[in-house]
């Protein structure tokens, strides 16, 4: 096998590795532990926004960290160990220190019966409460008794942490890659994400691009709207965006348009999806999701859509202990970073151009571009006459790929020529 394949794969794998044990909340130390392991790869600026800001509609909570959670029985064994699993404690649990007798203790006890194996994921971000998360056949053997119950936990003033990547191109026009990093010891949902983009990022910061990079690494809801809140000026400049999560299942991907539903990114990517993966599924927006959710509000209506494996939800491991390091796969992590290189390289590729010689078809044979004889024509020469129709400065190359139904790259080939023998010219990127 080719080294330089595995090496990729190996290094997603790897960071999902190092950050799988931390305790990651929307706010604390577990967020800027994980943004400080990906700096180590790509040069991230870390951003704090104090409690108590107004972001948008909302509040930059109360900051929340834990060092140690425990229920323990009157033998004075811990039966539930925050150590062991930080899955264990609903996050931003407040402080706990008391007795209480097995029904109290139930009340806040969460597990899942239809998976009794496995401890659920549970938040209470919003509203002050607390809690423990144990698989269905634990909490059906516990016994009468009173149990000592401590969460060492601490809600104050404190900030909230995001990352940010900003890679400059040519232009000032943006392509704008979000991932949430909020969740605590789970691969597939939130690892998988942070680790294919910041790899993503790793790739590009050594090319040159046209477009400038926007690589944001956010808490999700909060998050996204913090950085909105923050860059409202500059989002007119997003020409492209995609919310990158859940990257590592076995599943096929599925594309989510953004609520423009017809942005250049939705096409790309249905594009590249039908002529390149196989299986796969399209979906359109819905108010429901990930961070999609806030770049499309329609007070910024961005084109931004949404790029995962199997979609939040719709897999049993989703929000569980089980959406462990067996769960996510090197091969489809791997499979997963090469369709959003691919993808860059057709937004880098894309672009609206004008014929300058639209009366008739203009001669190519003169110009060294045409040499088929009468009825034999070759794909690149259909490209050429496609490209030159469709060029009336409404259509992308990625709409002349799509009604042509002649591979993008052909397309973008003849586009080329036909620069270099003046016959067409670029027009500005519009949206
Ligand atoms: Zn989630």
């Amino acid at each position: 096998m080719d080294n330089k394949k595995n090496r990729t794969e190996n290094e997603i794998f790897d960071l999902i590795k190092r950050l799988y044990p931390i305790c990651r909340s929307i706010t604390g130390n577990g967020v800027r532990q994980t943004l400080n392991l990906i700096k180590e790869i790509i040069p991230l600026e870390i951003i704090e926004v104090p409690t108590g800001t107004k972001t948008l509609d909302w509040t930059i909570p109360e900051e929340w960290n834990i060092t140690d959670a425990y229920v323990k029985n009157s033998s004075g064994e811990k039966i539930i160990d925050f150590q062991k699993s930080n899955l264990h404690v609903v996050s931003y649990s407040v402080p706990v220190d008391k007795k209480i007798n097995l029904s109290e203790l139930k009340k806040h006890l969460h597990s899942l019966p239809e998976h009794p194996d496995w401890i659920p994921y549970v938040t209470s971000y919003y509203k002050e409460n607390w809690g423990f998360c144990i698989s269905h056949n634990q909490l059906k053997l516990l016994k009468e008794d009173l149990y000592e119950v401590k969460i060492e936990s601490d809600l104050s003033a404190g900030s909230l942490t995001y990352g940010e990547f900003y890679l400059p191109g040519e232009l000032k026009e943006e392509v704008l890659i979000s991932t949430h990093i909020c969740h605590p010891s789970m691969c597939n949902d939130n690892l998988s994400g942070i680790s294919v983009v910041t790899h993503l990022a790793n790739y590009l910061k050594t090319r040159k691009q046209k477009f400038s990079y926007r690589f944001v690494f956010v808490p999700a809801t909060i998050g996204a709207i913090t950085w909105l809140s923050k860059n409202e000026e500059n989002v007119k400049n997003i020409k492209y965006g995609l919310v990158a999560a859940l990257l590592g299942d076995n599943g096929n991907f599925t594309y989510k348009k953004s609520r423009l539903g017809n942005a250049e990114i939705d096409k790309i990517v249905e594009y590249l999806l039908k002529t390149e993966i196989g299986e796969f599924n399209i979906i359109d927006f819905s108010p429901y999701g990930y961070d999609e959710r806030q770049y499309c509000s329609p007070g910024f209506n961005l084109p931004v859509g949404r790029l995962t494996r199997t979609p939040n939800g719709e897999f049993p491991e989703y929000h569980t202990s089980a959406d462990n390091l067996d769960f996510v796969k090197p091969g489809k992590l791997k499979e997963s970073f090469e369709l959003y290189k691919r993808i860059v390289e057709v937004i880098e590729q894309n672009q609206t151009y004008l014929n300058l010689s639209p009366k008739g078809e203009p001669q190519l044979g003169r110009r060294g571009l045409y040499n088929s004889v009468a009825g034999n024509i070759k794909e690149y020469e259909l490209a050429l006459l496609w490209v030159l129709n469709m060029s009336d400065g409404n259509n992308s190359l990625i709409d002349i790929a799509i009604k042509s139904k002649l591979p993008f790259n052909t397309i973008y080939k003849a586009s080329q020529d036909l620069v270099n023998v003046n016959l067409l010219k670029e027009i500005e990127i519009q949206q």
